[in-house]
């Protein structure tokens, strides 16, 4: 269903669409999303009491298999219109921040980012974040920058995780903060290897936060942190692998038709080793993600094999793509 749904609804309309764009036409958008509730699947990883689909997490995982099967697939997979929960640890929120900003989020009213990683280490929060909180009666003051932020300049409230305690996890608190709030600043957009999607830099320079906004418990900031990495860990790679398999789909197609030296690319015992090991590192990266996945089904310990998976996932898939492009050539 979900296969269909990229190959004669997402893939068409990308003809018409700015290589580097990463939204569709307000229009489309609202048609492909009522066309995704009708399917079922509309509002990923979020809970069923919250309106979203009922499904595992290995169903989960397929439908992230497909759905990036597309340009744009790695970071807008369909372009959004599965809906989703952006920030799932907004399900920790209290009821009254639940009705201030994660309903709206997930209604689409709203759009958020997540402000961990800062200019001295995105690897090793706990220790790097030296963003600072101070308390002053009922807000806090915020100083600090976050450096590498999914869209930020786009985003209407994000969680900003800011050092109110002493070094280490127990010192890292986590705030709801509004972007429009004086003191908040998007500096600059910083450009990586992707296009769209871009990251940026945020600024906070005396930025008062009401202490009702913090999300979970004082100095519970890197628990929430490390609870969205972990989950996030399936999904992220079966969208690697989704990539992948498109790569080596087109690989596969082109090598027939190119012929260079009097002979087509595929009779080339050199091109058809590389098409082997694209499926090589297919296969094994799907079975450790389906391994992961099926034990989070199962109520079994997962954090492991996602991280496995995760690793195993993005390197593969980033030597499949490789391989698939020099087949390419400079098309
Ligand atoms: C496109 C993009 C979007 C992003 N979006 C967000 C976002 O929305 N929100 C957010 O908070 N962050 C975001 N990030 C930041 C990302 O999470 C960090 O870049 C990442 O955590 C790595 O941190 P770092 O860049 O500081 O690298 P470092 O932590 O400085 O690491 C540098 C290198 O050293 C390696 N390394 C680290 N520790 C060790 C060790 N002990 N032994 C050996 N090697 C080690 C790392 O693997 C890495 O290769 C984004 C980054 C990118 C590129």
């Amino acid at each position: 269903m979900v296969r269909r749904f990229v190959r004669e609804e997402i893939v068409p309309l990308e003809a018409d669409l700015d290589p580097d764009a990463d939204e569709l036409p307000a229009e489309e958008s609202a048609r492909l999303v009522a066309l995704t509730k009708e399917m079922g699947l509309y509002g990923l990883d979020t809970p069923p009491e919250y309106g979203g689909p009922d499904i595992d997490v290995v169903t989960r995982t397929l439908i992230a298999l497909e759905a990036t099967q597309h340009r744009a697939g790695l970071y807008v997979p369909c372009y959004g219109v599965f809906g989703g929960a952006r920030q799932a640890q907004m399900f920790e929120a209290t009821d009254a921040q639940k009705d201030k900003y994660l309903y709206p989020m997930l209604r689409g009213e709203l759009k958020t980012f997540f402000g961990l990683s800062e200019p001295s280490g995105g690897s090793d929060p706990a220790r790097a974040i030296q963003t600072r909180a101070v308390r002053e009666g009922d807000e806090w003051v915020i100083n600090g920058s976050k450096l590498w932020i999914s869209g930020a300049d786009r985003a209407d409230y994000g969680l900003v995780f800011a050092r109110t305690g002493g070094p280490g996890r127990s010192g890292v608190t986590c705030f709801i903060v509004e972007t429009a709030w004086e003191g908040f600043k998007v500096a600059r957009v910083v450009h990586t290897l992707r296009s769209a999607k871009y990251a940026t830099e945020i600024h906070l320079d005396n930025l008062r936060v009401p202490h009702e906004n913090i999300l979970g418990q004082e100095g519970g900031g890197f628990a929430i942190a490390n609870d969205r990495l972990s989950r996030q860990r399936i999904p992220y790679a079966a969208e690697c692998v989704g990539v992948a398999i498109k790569a080596h789909e087109m690989a596969v197609e082109y090598a027939p038709m190119r012929e260079t030296f009097g002979a087509p690319l595929s009779s080339r015992q050199g091109i058809q080793w590389m098409l082997v090991e694209n499926e090589i590192d297919i296969r094994a990266a799907r079975l450790l993600i389906f391994d992961a996945a099926s034990k989070a089904d199962r109520g079994e310990p997962f954090r492991t094999e996602s991280a496995i998976a995760k690793l195993v996932a993005s390197e593969n898939s980033f030597k499949v793509v490789d391989r698939s492009m020099q087949i390419h050539g400079g098309l």
